[in-house]
């Protein structure tokens, strides 16, 4: 029999299992228990519509071995099985090996993120075995087969004389070093803490072989585990541990939860749901691979491992298990997503989850200052998706930077400290707090002892506009023109000005062409001598996130170059444009660019403007 070699990755991750530093090795049971428990899922999953599969529940399960003197540590399960090919294709390579995230990990030797993100699977044996031989017979068919590796050199597939369905993986447990003890996965005890520790919810009997002392002979013990999904035991009766272990193994995550929602219902539609909002974006969610949606269960039968239509979107980072008896086994995809008993769980998950957060914000800021440092956007999204359909319910888990209290508040705290007649929330959008911090409009607003919510993310100000108000007072960017804080007389002023300077404007703006809506003077900027604003219902943040789409439809701000009337500069244009028009053009291009600059916008002709700038200064 030939040697067969590993793809490249998986290769990659055997060497570093087989010299792991990791210090829990002692994960590596429970993957192996956790790919039995799936292969006795699938078994019995298929036996319900492939009527040649006769299966008994009751004798589907996981029996474990130990060889002290020979060193082997056996793991079988009666499950689904696998025949040549998928011996070779599912233990050839890594499932996840294709992602992205993955493959740096590997590049950088990564080993926690490995381990804990995106869970090993099968190939932790390694960091216990030093041979692994895993025996299989495929239910349905007639012949068996025996795959076998020492590790990152190959592997070999020969035939088998394994005579019952399902899958025995026998480890040749490492020889202890100074530094490291295996033989304890040789003694009955650990294996069972193990068992006990990680698995103990496996919803299939694990028995295990032990030597009886009287009848001087091996026999099966009864299960050690409780076999209780844990979303089914009662509540009172889980510690933290428990569930966090149960997620972390679950959904292969290193961190512990942020939240555990545990809930159930009677009624209309039973259910129990066990629900996990992670403590950090699952490692592949801003891709495009990831997909959304809880493991949804009949009465402790795995139906489906991902159940999109149970989560909406916004909420896609959710993760957890529901189980139902009202749902029926064999039903398939296209019926369950018509189900009228999902849809009615699928709401009552997304309330409950909500108000959750909505309690979390109440009684327990700083986790949820954290939920929302991950997460926020997905709140906002969930706010501005569907023409906002779900404004009402969302509108109070934003939260945004408040000028005045240099920290997160809600719009509620907003609108709670305003004076009885105002009736306007003000904000500023830019790329990060501290420039927008050092806008001229928000210095300004500052002075007048305005609170001002800073917008960072892309998405804030769509959010905004579909709330349109909050409590009835509306929302206007102090970077637009509807905002004007000046009195009656200040405002006469300020139009004499201008209109005594039109000529001079419009001659100005003949030089940037039809970028630039308008050019005037304003007595908004305290010391900063201009400043871009924008006019109408697109403002310069909003047309910097639309043309960034991959549909640019050319959506453009009318931008507005204002003046500081009160600054020297004002002056000197004056002059320029009674003495040197050509200067005049310079002067305008400089300023324009000056002004898009602080807006965070790019400048045309960078070159250019160098040039200009560089004239001025050698003169
Ligand atoms: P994962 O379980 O995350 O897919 P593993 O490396 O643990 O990754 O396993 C790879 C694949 O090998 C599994 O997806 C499954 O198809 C198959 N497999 C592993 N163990 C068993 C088993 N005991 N019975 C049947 N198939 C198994």
């Amino acid at each position: 029999m030939s040697k067969r070699q590993f793809k490249a990755e998986s290769k990659k991750l055997l060497d570093l299992m087989v010299n792991s530093i990791y210090t829990n090795k002692d994960i590596f049971l429970r993957e192996l228990i956790s790919n039995a428990n799936d292969a006795l899922d699938k078994l019995y999953y298929e036996s319900l519509t492939n009527k040649k599969l006769k299966v008994d529940k009751k004798k589907l399960k996981i029996t474990l071995d130990i060889d002290k003197d020979k060193r082997l540590l056996t793991i079988e399960d009666n499950g689904i099985g696998m025949n040549k090919e998928e011996l070779a294709e599912n233990l050839g390579t890594i499932a996840k090996s294709g992602s992205l995230a993955f493959k740096e990990a590997l590049e950088k030797n990564d080993k926690v993120n490995i381990i804990g993100q995106f869970g090993v699977g099968f190939y932790s044996s390694f960091m216990v075995a030093d041979q692994v031989t895993v025996e299989s017979k495929k239910a349905g068919d007639s012949e068996a087969y025996c795959w076998i590796s020492k590790g990152a050199d190959g592997y070999e597939i020969t035939e088998s004389d394994k005579e019952d369905y399902g899958t025995k993986i026998t480890l040749h447990i490492k020889e202890g070093t100074k530094e490291e003890d295996f033989d304890k996965y040789l003694e009955e005890f650990k294996i069972q803490s193990l068992i006990k520790k990680y698995s103990d919810y496996i919803s299939y009997p694990i028995t295990m072989f032990t030597y009886d002392e009287e009848k001087k002979e091996k026999t099966e013990s009864d299960p050690i585990n409780h076999m209780i999904p844990l979303w089914k035991k009662n509540k009172k009766k889980i510690k933290e541990e428990e569930y966090n272990n149960f997620y972390q193994e679950k959904f292969f995550d290193y961190t512990k939860p942020l939240k555990v929602i545990h809930t159930s219902a009677e009624g209309l539609v039973s259910y129990d749901a066990l629900l996990f909002i992670p403590a950090n974006p699952p490692y592949d969610f801003y891709t495009k691979e990831y997909k959304k949606g809880l493991e949804l269960y009949s009465d402790g039968v795995l139906i489906m491992d991902k159940c999109e239509d149970l989560l909406p979107d916004y909420l896609g980072f959710v993760k957890g298990v529901v189980d139902s008896p009202d749902l029926s086994l064999n039903i398939s995809r296209e019926i369950l997503q018509q189900s009228r008993q999902l849809k009615m769980i699928a709401k009552n998950i997304e309330k409950k989850i909500v108000k959750e957060l909505t309690d979390m914000l109440a009684d327990d800021r700083d986790t949820y200052e954290k939920f929302f440092k991950t997460f926020g956007m997905n709140i906002k999204y969930g706010v501005y998706d569907n023409f906002g359909a779900k404004k009402e319910e969302l509108k109070d888990l934003l939260l945004f930077y408040s000028s005045k209290e240099k920290k997160n508040i809600t719009l509620k705290e907003y609108v709670s400290k305003m004076d009885k007649e105002a009736d306007t929330i003000y904000y500023a959008c830019g790329e990060t707090i501290d420039k927008i911090d050092l806008l001229p409009q928000v210095e300004n607003l500052k002075e007048k002892k305005k609170e001002v919510l800073y917008l960072t993310d892309y998405i804030d100000e769509f959010v905004l506009k579909i709330l349109e108000k909050y409590e009835d007072k509306k929302f206007v960017n102090i970077a637009s023109n509807d905002f004007d804080l000046s009195s009656e007389e200040e405002k006469e002023a300020l139009k004499k000005k201008n209109e005594e300077a039109k000529d001079m404007f419009t001659y100005m703006q003949k030089e940037l062409g039809d970028e630039v809506a308008e050019i005037r003077f304003t007595n908004k900027l305290k010391k900063h001598p201009l400043c871009l604003t924008s006019e109408g219902n697109v403002s310069v943040e909003m047309q910097k996130v639309m043309s960034a789409m991959p549909n640019d439809q050319h959506i453009h701000a009318k931008v507005v170059l204002e003046i500081n009337e009160d600054h020297p500069i004002a002056n000197k244009l004056s002059e320029l444009y009674k003495g040197d028009k050509e200067a005049l053009k310079k002067y305008t291009k400089i300023l324009y660019d000056e002004a898009r600059l602080i807006e965070g916008l790019p400048v045309e002709n960078p070159t250019e403007l160098s040039n200009l700038v560089c004239e001025f200064l050698s003169k």
